[in-house]
């Protein structure tokens, strides 16, 4: 026993003294407007030095976050003692992403004391939001993956469950973006310059975590045979803390961002021969690991780092979690596996898988079967998309070179279960090849969707359709070995945020109408169909509405200086920019409404706004391009007086989570209209819909979802179905299309004549050429005559307001299941099986 603790002693650089037991009890803090304001005076001058003089609004903005978190820290260590002393199952969500948007509202909101605030503010002569825009959005994520990370964090808290979100702290985090001449420009987001009130380092559970070096057996005293990593480089990794308080009920999770830096063991040769440059480089190498956020969305593209980040999170987080457990436990691990619980957010943490077969293995000594017992029993997968760019796939050779033993390790357990599979499907070769976690070729590759679901007990799609197409395409033959293993998990945000916050005047109402228990009970917003016919309710829903599109107007004004009309139909697609998403055919029909305009087709005409937000990939050429496009229509249709009172194109730069919170509640038409099957979820859609927005989707993701909810009848489909499309690609003949389209055909020609690009020579080919080949992926022609259909049909219902009112009013009614509440009620139900834990 004392051998194996000597192998494990975490790093320490920080004596640790015994806390005075009689210090660490205080009585709880006040909650008054008046309390509030007092703290906040003290923070402001005593902690910050700053005086009246100080106009600044990021102090005032840190003062208040201080206070703020004060009170969060109490309740924080409260549910530290109360999950320590029920000895309570946890589950540890790892994700590379987090896209949590400000805090301050977030902790204002859960903590129940945003009247308070904006009240003890007011006292002291601030409006409080103006104190909460000096704050910067986290921005640790590309979108949805990472926001719903953060909405599951949310829930996890609200529902008191014990879930500790593990990630990375990246330096910047997700790029800023600019137009310039209708083109994306990227800027760094330095979001950590002027410091993070939030966060709480904590250098006493820092671990280190290997690279490179090479693997050594040796024979222990009992003659067994055991395996050591030698000759590492070592990089340390230092948690700091964000708390994540639980909607008025006391609890404050935890989420543990992981930094990277250089150990303190400087090359002494190297230094003493004069090379103190060489020797302090070694730091800045460690220090690269957390300094910035990939920004890819839904792509890979193999970069080293990319790697080390994975390992540095998967490595940090497990031990952390195992020195956790030897505190608590000892090191009998009987029970571990009855006890914890990994939800790995898509491939990107699945090294993880490995890495736990290792520190089980190496560092606390079990023999293989014992440590594959705990390791395939607490893994759990969740897949975020069937696009085979996403899935990913490291080269043998990096991983030879980077982590040495976790290669052995992956061999091995692709040995054993190549085996089960032989044995299953005696002879299959083919089988065998295809499952592989090892790809062969001119290059050996892991594949490391195939390596997470060998090593966990539970695979999850994120919405019906996905799941579906996961087990009879995808994963089919995983499907057929272990069906017991696969589930859906239909994603869903946080009404917290997403409503309660986001859109203060309708919640009002809807409070004031059915009482606050949808906030943490988000169906009983189906008690809303009462009033559909109440007409005071019906002018008041559609006055809330109006207000928020102004709302969203002034957003526009500030972003890049469009006057827009509050009358017009918002109809507004933001979302990462990717080809699947079909930005393109949404201009397509931007081009065509234009063409209308133009040959005097006007009659009945419906104004409208369209509005386009998203970022693309730095690297991503046919994303950027689209943006492009984009905004050189939007210039040619706003710089024509004769569309003036028809049309406005508005690309809103930089969208971001706080910029969704206005954006959402602002919309009349919600745009989901990505090629079907190819989205695995979505969650943009949810928010919309909560807030009243009306979908024009396909049959994709959850819209399929969204429909069965609310109807055929509220909102508007169109397009080929999944297996529709899959039936087409055979023999897709676009250029046929567009010959008997007369509406297709002349939105080609304005493309190709290059109506939108005068003094751009040959700029949109791509585009054009992409739309227009058989081998199109995303069949943007093939779904342009059902979707300008659909867009018609929008703009007749919203000529009826009273019909439209109607539902929109339906649309948040049915709205209930896309709370990420019921999402992580069906986790935990069938997944992570743990009890809540009241504190
Ligand atoms: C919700 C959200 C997303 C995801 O949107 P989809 O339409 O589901 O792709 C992306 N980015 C931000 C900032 C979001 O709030």
């Amino acid at each position: 026993m004392e051998k194996r603790k000597e192998l494990i002693l975490p790093y320490k650089t920080l004596k640790q003294s015994k806390p005075v037991s009689t210090l660490t009890e205080l009585p709880p803090l006040g909650m008054s407007a008046k309390d509030i304001g007092e703290e906040y005076r003290r923070y402001f001058s005593d902690t910050l030095g700053r005086d009246k003089h100080c106009r600044l609004l990021h102090y005032s903005y840190n003062a208040l976050a201080l206070v703020l978190r004060d009170r969060l820290l109490e309740r924080w260590k409260k549910t530290r003692y109360a999950y320590h002393e029920s000895k309570c199952k946890c589950t540890y969500y790892l994700s590379m992403e987090y896209l949590p948007g400000r805090t301050l509202s977030n902790a204002m909101v859960n903590l129940g004391i945003v009247d308070e605030v904006s009240h003890g503010m007011q006292e002291l002569g601030y409006v409080l939001e103006e104190v909460s825009e000096a704050e910067h959005d986290a921005g640790l994520g590309n979108g949805g993956l990472g926001r719903l990370a953060a909405c599951f964090l949310d829930s996890c808290a609200t529902l008191q469950l014990p879930v500790v979100g593990y990630g990375i702290r990246y330096e910047y985090g997700m790029f800023r973006q600019c137009i310039e001449n209708g083109e994306q420009v990227e800027e760094p987001d330095r979001w950590l310059r002027y410091g993070n009130p939030w966060e709480l380092e904590r250098p006493e559970y820092m671990c280190r975590v290997h690279f490179g070096g090479r693997t050594e057996f040796y024979r222990g005293e009992d003659g067994r045979l055991f395996a050591r990593w030698v000759n590492t480089q070592d990089v340390l990794a230092t948690p700091y803390d964000i708390a994540i308080p639980g909607y008025r009920n006391g609890t404050v999770n935890t989420l543990r961002l992981w930094s990277s830096s250089a150990t303190d063991e400087f090359n002494l040769g190297e230094f003493n021969a004069g090379s103190y440059p060489e020797s302090v480089a070694a730091k800045s190498a460690a220090e690269y690991i957390t300094m910035v956020l990939y920004p890819n969305d839904v792509s890979e593209n193999g970069k080293v780092l990319r790697l080390k980040q994975q390992y540095f999170l998967a490595s940090a987080s497990l031990q952390d979690v195992l020195r956790h457990w030897v505190r608590l436990y000892g090191y009998d691990f009987s029970e571990f596996a009855e006890k914890n619980c990994f939800q790995m957010n898509d491939t990107h943490p699945a090294i993880a898988t490995a890495e736990l077969m290792r520190l089980l293995m190496d560092e606390y000594r079990m023999e293989w079967d014992e440590a594959w017992d705990i390791t395939h029993n607490v893994m759990a997968y969740t897949n975020h998309t069937l696009l085979s760019e996403a899935l990913e796939k490291w080269p043998v050779r990096m991983f030879r070179e980077l982590l040495p033993r976790l290669l052995d390790i992956i061999y091995e357990i692709n040995a054993r279960f190549i085996s089960e599979v032989a044995r299953r499907w005696p002879g299959d070769i083919e089988r065998q090849m295809r499952m592989s976690i090892i790809g062969d070729g001119n290059e050996p590759y892991a594949r490391m969707a195939h390596l997470a679901i060998v090593c966990s007990f539970s695979v999850n799609g994120v919405a019906a359709l996905h799941t579906k197409l996961l087990t009879e395409g995808l994963f089919r033959d995983f499907y057929e070995l272990w069906p017991e293993k696969f589930n859906n998990k239909t994603n869903g945000v946080t009404p917290r945020r997403w409503l309660g916050w986001a859109n203060p005047a309708l919640s009002s109402l809807i409070t004031e109408k059915i009482g606050n228990g949808w906030i943490t009970d988000l169906p009983q917003l189906h008690l809303l169909k009462n009033y559909v016919n109440d007409k005071e309710f019906c002018l008041r829903w559609r006055e809330i509405k109006m207000h928020n599109k102004k709302r969203l107007a002034a957003l526009i004004k500030q972003g890049c200086g469009i006057v827009v009309d509050a009358f017009a139909l918002y109809d507004v697609q933001v979302k990462r920019f990717h080809e699947y998403k079909r930005q393109l055919l949404n201009i397509l029909h931007v081009v065509h409404l234009y063409d209308r305009v133009k040959r005097g087709d006007d009659a009945n005409w419906t104004p409208r706004l369209i509005l386009f937000g998203g970022k693309a990939a730095s690297g991503y050429f046919m994303a950027k391009t689209i943006i492009k496009l984009i905004n050189n229509v939007a210039e040619v249709i706003n710089a024509d007086p004769k569309m003036h009172e028809y049309l406005k194109v508005v690309f809103l730069p930089n969208y971001s989570v706080t910029a969704m919170e206005i954006i959402a509640p602002g919309t009349d038409l919600s745009e989901q209209i990505s090629t079907a099957g190819k989205e695995a979820s979505g969650t943009g859609n949810m928010k919309f819909m909560m807030n009243g927005a009306i979908t024009i989707g396909t049959l994709d993701g959850a819209n399929i979802e969204i429909r069965k909810e609310v109807g055929d009848e509220n909102l508007f489909f169109f397009g080929l179905t999944a297996e529709e499309v899959f039936q087409l690609r055979k023999n897709y003949n676009p250029d046929a299309i567009i010959h008997t389209d007369e509406d297709l055909l002349r939105v080609m020609q304005l493309l190709t004549s290059g109506h939108f690009n005068q003094f751009e020579y040959k700029i949109f080919d791509s585009i054009i050429h992409s739309l227009t080949s058989p081998n199109d992926p995303w069949m943007t022609i093939a779904d342009f005559r059902s979707y300008v259909n659909a867009q018609k049909k929008v703009a007749e219902a919203y000529r009826d307001q009273n019909k439209w009112t109607r539902m929109s009013i339906l649309n948040t009614a049915c709205s209930g299941k896309f709370s990420s509440d019921r999402t992580i009620e069906e986790y935990n139900n069938e997944i992570w099986k743990m009890s809540p834990v009241p504190v």
